[in-house]
């Protein structure tokens, strides 16, 4: 069972309270992206268990009528094991979800993964036009190239400044320069982007940029957030605005939680708030 502290971040480990979750979600106007935690197998059954768990979830969103989509991760589907493992179960899941009327994201993992990740979603993305969507991250030197390359692709782009620390050779280090990248980034897609733009970010001078880029070109977008992060602005900014809360579930939540917990001093702090008070 997930501790309370725990359950700020993560909906529970089954496929039920994932759902269940959304639809207080949805209650409130925000729409949700769902994530089965589990990244770099290298058991092929671990592999097929967690995209069957994909499949049979895709369904459940399509028959519930509830505002979701999901989001895979490469390593999850076999990345790790070789490409064809990664392809051929990415391909089995958007088969799926394109039937069942379902959107499928595909993160990004680290810097190792970006080719064979944006190949596939390329792929995919062909086959199904405007029902996969792929993340991009600021922080890599080579993105501003791979948007220009995106910017052809049918489907859905979400910007994020990246959670994984590359070496400097291939990222930028310093924050201040991502955040200046990921600006650049968001002002290149809301002037030719048509397929769709996700900003994945709780940064609240991205979310302002966002919307300025927003009136100057028409642009649409969405704005993606985290479960337990800002939750207050996410309902607020449902009001105006698509906010889509990325809402991870399943077993394999201790690393997932202590990533969240080690990324920000206010964030520990809470958690220790909750031990101590009980
Ligand atoms: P930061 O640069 O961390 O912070 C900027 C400001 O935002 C802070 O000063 C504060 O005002 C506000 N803020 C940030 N965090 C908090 C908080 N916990 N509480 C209160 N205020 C806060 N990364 C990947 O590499 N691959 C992915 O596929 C991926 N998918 C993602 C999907 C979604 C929906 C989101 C939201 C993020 C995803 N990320 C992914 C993570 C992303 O790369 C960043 O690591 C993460 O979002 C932190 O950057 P930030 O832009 O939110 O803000």
């Amino acid at each position: 069972m997930i501790p309370p502290i725990a359950s700020r971040f993560v909906a529970g480990e089954s496929p039920a309270t994932a759902l269940e979750h959304v639809r207080q979600l949805n209650d409130r106007d925000v729409k949700a992206i769902l994530n089965l935690l589990g990244e770099h197998y290298d058991d092929r059954d671990a592999v097929a268990a967690d995209a069957a768990e994909y499949r049979q979830l895709v369904d459940d969103i399509a028959r519930s009528r509830l505002e979701a989509c999901i989001s895979v991760k490469p390593t999850q589907l076999g990345l790790d094991i070789g490409e064809e493992v990664f392809r051929e179960e990415l391909a089995a899941i958007v088969d799926v979800a394109a039937d069942r009327g379902v959107f499928v994201w595909i993160d990004m993992e680290d810097h190792t993964t970006t080719d064979a990740t944006l190949d596939a979603f390329e792929t995919v993305a062909r086959e199904h036009e405007g029902g996969v969507g792929v993340c991009v991250q600021a922080n890599l030197r080579r993105t501003r190239a791979d948007v220009r390359r995106l910017a052809d692709v049918p489907g859905k782009v979400r910007f994020v400044k990246g959670a994984y620390a590359p070496p400097a050779d291939v990222a930028y280090t310093d924050g201040a320069r991502i955040d200046q990248e990921y600006r650049a980034l968001l002002e290149y897609a809301f002037a030719h982007f048509d397929g769709g733009i996700a900003v994945g970010s709780h940064d609240p001078a991205v979310i302002e940029h966002a919307k300025a880029l927003h009136e100057r070109y028409g642009t649409d977008f969405e704005l993606q957030l985290l479960m337990g992060v800002r939750e207050d602005a996410q309902a607020t900014l449902a009001a105006e605005y698509e906010v889509w809360q990325y809402v991870p579930y399943g077993r394999r939540w201790t690393s997932y939680f202590y990533r969240r917990l080690t990324e920000r001093t206010d964030t520990l702090r809470f958690a220790l708030r909750a031990v101590l008070t009980g």
